[in-house]
């Protein structure tokens, strides 16, 4: 069987790698280098524990994306694959208010029978806080959790991407599209030649309705535009950080190269504008000195641009959609992407190769978010 994967971020590079494992099925993985990607910009934060949302469905995902890591560095180190930046460097989730952490920690506690890899859950005071992440305001208190990590989605793509390809994965450079009979998909073509595959998956993060357009499918997920900034500190050993966790959409994280990273616009109705805009570049700074004051003389390096797949409810959408001929659908990961990619790219590879889940995928079937236009 020849199994054609559309989109190389988190979710096709792991749908690439895994699928390369199993016997008998020949895998081409396409992407067109668009700008935007979202693995490419996402922050990288492993922490579903300490969400704010309250979806069962979703904290389930997440939850065995988090738990699934582990394995996967494993087995990535084993096929010669190193740097995947991934680390278990805690989460502080920090707070001026004693009641508001009192809460955070009781949430956390509740969730440990059901998920020990989160780790130790610790009260830590304004000094044992700062002592974490010396750059913080120094009234904040917090709540550690030790089991949190982040990883760089770019390097983590690209050493599943090599890892595939080391085990006969074909990466073809080119901007795909579906090959059509009526409404069925047949095939796949990459600037204008035809692959000849036999299935397809689609994980072109925002771009997936783009590809469905041809066939008269609506496919409800729209890019949401997520801008982030990369703060050198020089000289500092950031690599020990913790993830910062304030009570807001904000956030912040380091990685080994005395890097901050500090985030994100969640800017809903953007479209596909690939722009740093002053007020996106304000917030995401604005944001960050409040809490980490100690960042004001660091270098802004760099702000990473991405568009979330964002679909019209916080689940993704995952499944085979049988009605558009041999199709599997992946893509709708919003916010909570690098957290469940791997996983969700792995489930994606199973249902391919027909193989055993050990997870209900009925709550996060796509057909829920298509519309079918009868007149195309
Ligand atoms: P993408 O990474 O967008 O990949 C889609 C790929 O498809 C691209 O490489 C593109 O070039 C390719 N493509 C598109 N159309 C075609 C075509 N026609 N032919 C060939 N190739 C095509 N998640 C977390 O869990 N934790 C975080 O801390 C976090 N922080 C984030 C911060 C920001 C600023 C952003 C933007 C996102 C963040 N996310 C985070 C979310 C996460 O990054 C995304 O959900 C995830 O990367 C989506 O991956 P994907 O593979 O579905 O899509």
């Amino acid at each position: 069987m020849k199994v054609a994967i559309i989109g190389s971020g988190i979710v096709g590079s792991s749908a690439a790698y895994h699928l390369s494992k199993k016997e008998g099925i020949e895998v081409v993985l396409i992407d067109k280098e668009q700008d935007g990607k979202a693995t490419s910009a996402g922050a990288g934060i492993v922490c579903p524990w300490v969400s704010s949302v309250k979806d069962p469905d979703w904290y389930r995902l997440a939850r065995e994306g988090a738990r699934f890591y582990p394995g996967l560095i494993d087995r990535l180190d084993k096929d010669g694959e190193t740097q995947t930046s991934y680390k278990r460097v805690g989460a502080l989730c920090i707070s001026e208010g004693s009641e508001e952490l009192d809460q955070i920690e009781s949430d956390v506690r509740a969730k440990q029978a059901d998920a020990p890899e989160l780790g130790e859950i610790r009260r830590l005071s304004s000094e044992e806080t700062r002592r974490l992440f010396p750059p913080l305001h120094e009234n904040l208190e917090s709540v550690f959790v030790s089991g949190a990590a982040r990883v760089d989605g770019r390097q983590l793509r690209e050493a599943m991407k090599n890892a595939g390809v080391k085990n006969g994965v074909r990466f073809v450079s080119g901007e795909a599209s579906l090959v059509l009979d009526g409404r069925q998909v047949t095939g796949v073509s990459v600037d204008g030649t035809d692959l000849g595959v036999d299935e397809v998956i689609l994980t072109a993060g925002a771009w997936v309705p783009e590809l469905l357009n041809p066939l008269g499918v609506h496919l409800n997920v729209v890019p949401q535009r997520g801008q982030i900034a990369h703060i050198e500190l020089p000289d500092m050993d950031t690599s020990e950080w913790p993830v910062i966790l304030p009570q807001s959409s904000h956030y912040m994280l380091a990685f080994d190269d005395s890097r901050v990273v500090a985030g994100a616009t969640r800017e809903t109705g953007s479209g596909f504008d690939y722009r740093q805009t002053v007020s996106g570049v304000q917030e995401v700074t604005n944001e960050a000195l409040r809490v980490a004051p100690g960042l004001a003389q660091g270098t802004l390096k760099e702000v990473r641009i991405g568009f979330r797949p964002m679909g019209e409810d916080i689940l993704p959408l995952l499944g085979r959609v049988d009605e558009l001929g041999n199709v599997v659908i992946a893509t709708g990961l919003g916010a909570s992407g690098l957290t469940m990619g791997p996983y969700v790219g792995y489930l994606a590879a199973c249902l391919v190769a027909e193989e055993d889940i050990d997870i209900d995928l009925a709550p996060y079937h796509p057909m829920r978010s298509m519309k079918v236009n009868e007149q195309v």
